[in-house]
């Protein structure tokens, strides 16, 4: 692209406008019976009939725009076209014509699969739900679109329809965006309101002053790790721990200072997935911070739909990168080592 992407770009407009929708149809399923009902992947992961519908509505809204952009997304429509699942198909249509009246449930598996798992020179990033367990939960998750050209996020978005607008006033309204254009700042806008506030990372700069963000899942990073490190840096106040990428939006907006992700013993060597990173790491970034993985690397977004070249991640207010990087590197054996995610006390 020859040109410089700003809050009017089309690719802008277009994707605050898709995941605004997304994250509301999401909060309707949400609040609807069907809210709670999931189906099993081949990798046993849930999928919702939120995951659908997001995804058939993010597509759907994107290839109008940009026939010719590649779009990488998390979901296919090969277990939801199957007769067992022929009801959970008939919700997400259902929830799909609040939008779309006049969309078939053909049209809606159509939408999904306009989405492939092939790497470009640009290309969009999705999850129609990041954090379905905690979506399933009642918990926390993010719709997350991100724009990728040549290797580079240059625009990143998180529909987050639970989180509170006010971080000081948790049990007040919920339901924020954040949005970050390479070198434009990170936004985030009241889903209810439209009103917006620029994000700046907190100023921290004593080790034992962070606050920690950390998923729920103890199956997708190191909880065990992640207090060793705590202790190792004197750090006393408690952990943050919430599902998907609203926590790339928590350090942005300076509620915690640090986001640690460190490989699970569980499912030691696992690499994480672009959409799982792309749209929260400029966020993060955008407001301020710095984002690399748990040995300094920058997060790669080209050899494939897995982040190869990188293990775990860190996100943090920037001026703390450092000390932390330094302190990581200490508490982790050095790679060829045989280690497997667990660690000597
Ligand atoms: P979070 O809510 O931050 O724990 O992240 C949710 C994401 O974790 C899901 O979208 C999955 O793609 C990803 N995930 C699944 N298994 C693992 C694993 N073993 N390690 C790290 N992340 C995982
Ligand atoms: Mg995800």
């Amino acid at each position: 692209m020859g040109y410089i992407m700003d809050e009017n770009s089309l690719e802008v407009i277009t994707a605050i406008q898709a995941v605004k929708m997304a994250s509301t149809l999401c909060k309707m399923v949400g609040e609807d019976l069907v809210g709670r009902e999931s189906l099993l992947k081949k990798d046993k992961s849930p999928v919702t009939v939120a995951d659908y519908g997001s995804q058939a509505i993010l597509c759907k809204l994107i290839k109008e725009k940009f026939q010719e952009d590649i779009i990488v997304a998390e979901e296919d429509s090969s277990e939801l076209k199957k007769p067992v699942h022929s009801k959970i198909l008939a919700q997400v249509t259902r929830f799909v014509h609040a939008f779309f009246p006049d969309a078939s449930s053909k049209d809606v598996c159509r939408w999904i699969d306009l989405s492939s798992h092939r790497i470009t020179d640009r290309f969009w990033a999705m999850d129609p739900i990041d954090g379905t367990k905690g979506f399933l939960r009642g918990d926390q998750y993010a719709i997350a679109l991100a724009l990728i050209e040549k290797g580079r996020v240059v625009l990143g978005l998180l529909g987050c329809p639970n989180l509170s607008v006010d971080k000081d006033r948790p049990g007040q309204r919920r339901g924020c965006l954040f949005y970050a254009v390479r070198g434009e700042g990170a936004i985030q806008v009241d889903l209810e309101s439209g009103d917006k506030r620029a994000l700046r990372v907190s100023n921290v700069e004593n080790p034992s002053e962070i606050i920690l963000t950390e998923s729920v899942e103890s199956d997708h990073s190191d909880h065990l790790f992640h207090e060793r490190f705590k202790e190792k840096l004197n750090i006393l106040k408690p952990t943050l721990r919430v599902d998907s990428q609203v926590k790339y939006g928590i350090v942005a907006r300076g509620e915690a200072a640090l986001y640690l992700r460190i490989p699970s013993t569980s499912e030691p060597g696992y690499k994480e997935n672009i959409w799982d990173h792309a749209a929260g790491s400029i966020i993060t970034e955008e407001a301020g911070g710095r984002v690399t993985d748990t040995l300094g690397r920058p997060l790669e977004f080209t050899s494939g739909i897995k982040m190869e070249k990188n293990d775990g991640i860190v996100a943090t207010n920037g001026i703390l990168h450092d000390v932390i990087l330094k302190t990581l590197s200490l508490l982790l054996p050095l790679e060829g080592e045989g280690w497997v995610g667990g660690f000597e006390f």
